[in-house]
């Protein structure tokens, strides 16, 4: 079992509580997450992944944009500075706990966050890593049992 994603969507997944662009959107990204959080291995692409799919079958403009390539350039670079092998066509294995703290860790301090820069869900995701992920998804001792997806704010790009 394998989940595609693109490098920026390493970042999405760890502040994920159920909110997104629809709610076509909403569903696909909770089945991802808790996919992930029932042990999943992680595959990185390069452009529309698993996610991509929720919007408009991974077609949507948003999902091609230069941005959107620029957002992952940047979150690979960022996260090989960390220790991880993201490299597009490799296999990053599975997210288990202690990896995700430490990802968490990183992008509370900022230390993965350029790929960021100018997300509309920027404010989100701050606050979600200020709250310390206590409200995220993806958890492996949730074993992929996550909350109703409920929430929907539609935004104009990411
Ligand atoms: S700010 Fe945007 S790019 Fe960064 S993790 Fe949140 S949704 Fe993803």
């Amino acid at each position: 079992m394998i989940v595609r994603l693109r490098a920026h969507h390493l970042l999405c997944i760890l502040t994920y509580r159920g909110k997104g662009y629809s709610p076509a959107f909403v569903r696909t990204m909770s089945r991802v997450v808790a996919r992930l959080s029932r042990g999943a291995r992680v595959g990185i692409v390069a452009g529309p992944d698993d996610i991509c799919r929720g919007l408009r079958g991974g077609r949507a403009r948003h999902c091609v944009r230069p941005s959107a390539r620029r957002r992952d350039r940047l979150a690979a670079a960022d996260l090989r500075r960390a220790g991880e092998a993201v490299r597009c066509g490799r296999s990053i294995g599975r997210l288990g706990n202690r990896r995700l703290a430490a990802w968490r860790a990183g992008f509370a301090a900022g230390r993965t966050r350029r790929a960021c820069a100018a997300c509309p869900w920027a404010s989100l995701c701050d606050a979600t890593a200020e709250a310390g992920f206590a409200e995220a998804f993806l958890d492996r001792r949730k074993r992929g049992r996550v909350a109703s997806p409920t929430g929907v704010e539609p935004v104009s790009s990411a």
